[in-house]
């Protein structure tokens, strides 16, 4: 059993908040990542839960038990360093036993243990290795398991996978989150890598100046991101947005349509916060469409991203002026210049756009995203 329980939690470094009130609960047996740009606190956070720094205001619970001033070692939580912090003078076999040798667990239970964990991180034919012997990724399996050996209640890691190369990093993604199911621990995992915490985490703590932008699962946070902050984290590249006031015209349109205009930007919506108000219109890259074929490519062979049907009466337009396109392979990116603004476009491939040329994009009202612009807060 490991439910967290973080009330108010805060740490001050002098006038510098780390971490400023901070309340979240985690569940037991959940894989939370703690997910923001550097210095938004994660690693402050963490530490906090580990014991490794004492906060300046609020209270840590494991399991209802107030742990805040309790030592690392009474925490029953093991740290996973982002440095694996091994001992290199050690072998494998000696560095995964060190944490109960420390605890003076009896010898054949050490072996059976070390035994036990190396097969399960397929670390057994290196367990007479040094860590200098070990490619990164063994080193940071062999940091795991000295966790695991004790059977912790959860594992508190910071940035474990950021030594490593994109293409291991992208295997060793689904092997913890394979190791999480398997081991039915908490994982807590502090990341500023938004696809780890998309892929592995059951739900995602985003943070920004300390304090908490948003918890929700991966869907929520990219589908209904609570702030522009977590609108513009998210994602790549992240949701456009765009300045705009919103208006109605009762006497042209009994029904109240709502309606957002901004430079370069119109949109007609069914419903939305009340009228005459500055808000921020977010539209994620791949949701925007060509609303018409540029002159340029008319003619030209069939694009399927081109020939997508346009919503009847065109409710949301964006015109762009194409400045540059990026090819990703398997897909495009256009940026467009609509008023003041580059807005991105994600399509497949290709897009067929011409820098310098207008481009008239659109989306599905209900793919719009609205802001308060004074809070950043989101209304719909
Ligand atoms: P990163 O991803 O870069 O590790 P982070 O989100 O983990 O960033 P923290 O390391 O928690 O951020 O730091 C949060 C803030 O607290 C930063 O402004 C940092 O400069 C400050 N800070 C952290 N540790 C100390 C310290 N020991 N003394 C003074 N300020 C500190």
């Amino acid at each position: 059993m490991a439910r967290i329980e973080i009330e108010q939690l805060s740490r001050r470094f002098g006038a510098t908040v780390a971490v400023d009130a901070v309340d979240l609960t985690i569940l037991d047996g959940e894989f939370v990542a703690l997910l923001g740009p550097s210095g938004c606190g994660k690693t402050t956070l963490l530490r906090m839960l580990a014991g490794l720094l004492p906060p300046t205001g609020g209270r840590v619970l494991l399991d209802g038990r107030d742990i805040t001033n309790a030592s690392p070692k009474d925490r029953d939580l093991a740290m996973v360093f982002q440095s694996y912090a091994l001992y290199p003078h050690l072998t494998v076999a000696k560095n995964l036993a060190y944490p109960l040798r420390s605890r003076r667990v009896a010898k054949e239970q050490i072996t059976e243990k070390v035994a036990a964990v190396a097969e399960q991180l397929a670390l057994t034919p290196y367990l007479s290795r040094r860590p200098k012997e070990l490619s990164g990724g063994q080193r940071q399996r062999v940091a795991l398991g000295r966790a695991m050996v004790r059977n912790p209640a959860a594992f508190l890691m910071d940035e474990p996978l950021s030594n490593l190369d994109a293409k291991l990093r992208t295997a060793t993604r689904t092997e913890l989150a394979a190791l999480h199911r398997g081991l039915d621990a908490t994982f807590v995992y502090v990341t500023h890598d938004q696809v780890e915490a998309m892929t592995m985490a059951n739900r995602i703590v985003v943070m920004n100046g300390g304090r908490v932008e948003q918890v929700g699962t991966p869907e929520d946070v990219y589908d209904a991101p609570a702030s522009v902050f977590v609108a513009t984290f998210l994602g790549a590249p992240p949701m456009n947005v765009l300045p705009a006031t919103i208006t109605t015209d009762r006497a042209a349109d009994p029904a109240g349509r709502v309606v957002a205009t901004g430079d370069g930007l119109r949109a007609e919506l069914w419903s939305g916060p009340t009228p005459d108000r500055d808000v921020v219109v977010g539209v994620r890259p791949e949701r925007l469409r060509l609303a018409a074929r540029p002159s340029s490519v008319v003619g030209a062979r069939d694009r399927s991203f081109l020939a997508l049907p346009t919503p009847p009466g065109c409710p949301v337009r964006l015109d762009g002026v194409v400045e540059a396109v990026e090819n990703l392979g398997s897909e495009e990116v256009a940026f467009c210049r609509v008023g003041d603004v580059q807005v991105a476009v994600r399509g497949p491939r290709p897009l067929s756009l011409v820098t310098g040329e207008p481009v008239p994009l659109t989306c599905d009202p209900d793919d719009l995203h609205l802001f308060d612009a004074a809070t950043g807060r989101r209304l719909r």
